[in-house]
């Protein structure tokens, strides 16, 4: 038989988004919450980020990702907050029904008032990738990587070849190091990072590891285990430039080409998709298309740092319990559009007239311009960037002044 039972708040996910999302929703009052999380513990992603350099931002202090997660964990019981572990959720309907498995209960499904979607995302793996080769072992996603290395306590390879210049990668490179093994290269398609420049100076320029900006491997060499990779670099369209092949022995390939937030179930309920993010489309509140469905921290967008994953799901949590206490208002709708250098916003529409602050990221590397936001022809904010890049998410803060004068629509855009 499967269980039901009714609960005013649901949160799918357990990471430091979820958490910190029900400790908010509770702090507004709310009592009756439940975390439904598919790990044997909370923390989410955090758990296997020992290095630190997590909450700068939020506490004032340098914390590795375990302890970061552990503050967040400590207050989820302090307050008494449900939670089941080694709990999958499978299944979300519009109405706000979850469906959730695990062990002990079974199939079970929850008649929420709100839900807060907390699932973070997942690394794109080589499948996507179109490399040519065979498919020998020895590559893994820097996740993967990392948990075995932090967690289990394995060693993937000795001779190391990193694809992606991602924050994940840049960590690993200097995380294989320290564990003895030879990094023999990081090679990003791009020609600049996808990563944080802090990680760039302190896990390779410390290290001394190359960053081969422009590069791509073009083959996988080896059967049953890795042998070595071809590197080429690519052109203006990206493009491999044969003269330039390279052929690089290694034992292990690890792979850190982005991540793609977690949103089946979100696709599941009908919720709209942002093209760019990949997360669900959200007001300022957080709140997605299906009312009393809300979103934050990395199934929304891939965040930098998760002090702001943290900020966003205080928001998240905030108005999921407007939401079930009936005083949520929707009292404008301003979309917010973008140029080509401004990739994307979260939030992409904004519905309440109070001060709000839109994050953004830009597509290339942009030095001594200005962020720019307009609404028609007059400009409500005009700030200095010196520089800019795609690895460092942005924000500007829109007053509610601001709010009130535009004309239903804002753009933000990059100008000289
Ligand atoms: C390798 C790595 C290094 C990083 N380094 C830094 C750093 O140095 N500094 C920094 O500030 N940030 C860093 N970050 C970023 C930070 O870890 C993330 O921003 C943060 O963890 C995102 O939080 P989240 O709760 O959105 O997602 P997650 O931490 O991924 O948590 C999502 C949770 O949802 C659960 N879940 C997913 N689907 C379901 C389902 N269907 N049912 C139930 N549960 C589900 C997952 O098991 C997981 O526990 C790093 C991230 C990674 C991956």
């Amino acid at each position: 038989m499967t269980l039901h039972r009714k609960c005013e708040l649901v949160v799918i996910g357990g990471g430091p988004a979820g958490m910190a999302a029900a400790i908010a929703a509770r702090e507004a009052g709310i009592e009756d919450i439940l975390i439904l999380e598919r790990e044997e513990a909370l923390g989410g992603i955090l758990r296997q980020c020992i290095h630190n350099g997590f909450g700068l931002h939020r506490f004032g202090e340098e914390l590795t990702g375990p302890e970061y997660a552990y503050r967040y964990e400590k207050e989820v019981k302090r307050l008494g907050i449900p939670y089941c572990l080694e709990t999958t959720v499978v299944g979300l309907s519009p109405d706000r029904t979850v469906t959730a498995m695990n062990k002990k209960d079974g199939i079970f499904t929850v008649e929420a008032g709100a839900v807060v979607l907390a699932m973070g995302c997942r690394e794109r793996p080589k499948g996507a990738l179109n490399i040519a080769g065979r498919r020998p072992s020895g590559i893994y996603t820097a996740g993967t990587a990392q948990k075995f290395v932090n967690m289990k306590g394995y060693m993937p390879g000795r001779e190391v070849v990193i694809l992606g210049s991602g924050d994940i990668g840049l960590i690993m490179a200097r995380r294989m190091t320290l564990e003895g093994a030879k990094v023999h290269a990081v090679c990003e398609l791009m020609p600049y990072s996808g990563g944080l420049a802090r990680n760039i100076e302190q896990c390779l320029n410390d290290f001394n590891i190359p960053l081969k900006l422009s590069h791509t491997v073009t083959e996988i060499h080896g059967k049953e285990r890795l042998e070595g990779v071809t590197v080429c670099q690519v052109d203006g369209r990206l493009q491999p430039i044969a003269e330039t092949a390279e052929y690089i022995p290694c034992d292990t390939l690890l792979l850190s080409c982005g991540l793609i937030p977690e949103n089946e179930l979100t696709k599941e309920a009908g919720i709209a998709l942002d093209r760019v993010t990949g997360g669900a489309v959200v007001d300022g509140g957080r709140e997605t298309e299906i009312p009393g469905v809300f979103a934050c921290g990395n199934v929304l967008h891939v965040h930098d740092l998760v002090d702001y994953v943290s900020e966003e799901a205080v928001i998240a949590g905030r108005s999921a319990a407007e939401f079930i206490r009936g005083e949520r208002r929707k009292e404008c709708d301003i979309g917010i559009s973008v140029d080509g250098r401004v990739r994307y916003t979260v939030p992409e529409k904004i519905t309440e007239y109070k001060d709000t602050s839109v994050y953004f990221r830009v597509s290339e590397v942009f030095r001594d311009k200005k962020v720019v936001v307009r609404s028609g022809e007059s400009v409500l904010l005009s700030k200095k960037a010196n520089k800019l890049a795609p690895g460092e998410m942005e924000t500007v803060k829109l007053t509610e002044k601001m709010l009130r004068e535009c004309d239903g629509k804002i753009s933000v855009s990059i100008e000289e």
